[in-house]
């Protein structure tokens, strides 16, 4: 992620400040503090009623190509929940119902940055996928034979909820 370099409130250059013992952006002019916090992203654990596990092929970048669980960014206004079935909705177009917490992530992303990753088991209403462009392709797998998911997160999840189940 690339630092400001101009207040986005009042178009002046920034200058570094340490403002309660941390490094921080800060503009002269308005007194504007860029704060560096992390962003939220929902990710979903999702099975049908034959416990298989729904996997996502990524077509985009970070991950590209790679086997993943559905998830993405939540949007402001945003239960995590609900982020997390829509984004579970426009990648595979299943609907589910969440179960229970998996647990909370954070993890340091070169393209995102600081990145809180909150993980749901989800069950699936039904199993007919229809996948958007940010999917190659996606289906339900036994847990004992998915693809391989190289993403350490998404493995870190999958092996989670799979052992708490
Ligand atoms: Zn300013």
């Amino acid at each position: 992620m690339k630092p400001f370099i101009f207040c986005p409130i009042c178009s002046q250059k920034l200058e570094p400040a340490v403002l309660e013992e941390r490094n921080r952006m800060l503009c002269p002019k308005c007194g504007w503090v860029h704060y560096s916090n992390p962003l939220p992203v929902a990710i979903a654990f999702t099975r049908n009623t034959n416990g298989e596990v729904l996997l996502i092929r990524r077509a985009h970048e970070p991950a590209f190509n790679q086997w993943a669980l559905p998830g993405g960014f939540i949007e402001s206004s945003e239960e995590p929940h609900e982020g997390c079935l829509r984004e579970l909705w426009e990648e595979t177009s299943i609907e589910g119902s969440i179960e229970s917490l998996v647990g909370v992530y954070h993890r340091e992303s070169t393209m995102y940055g600081s990145l809180i990753a909150i993980a749901y088991r989800v069950l699936a209403c039904h199993e007919n996928i229809c996948i958007n462009h940010e999917v190659f392709e996606a289906g339900f797998y036994p847990a004992d034979s998915l693809p391989e998911v190289t993403i350490p997160l998404h493995r870190q999840i999958i092996e989670e909820s799979l052992a708490n189940s």
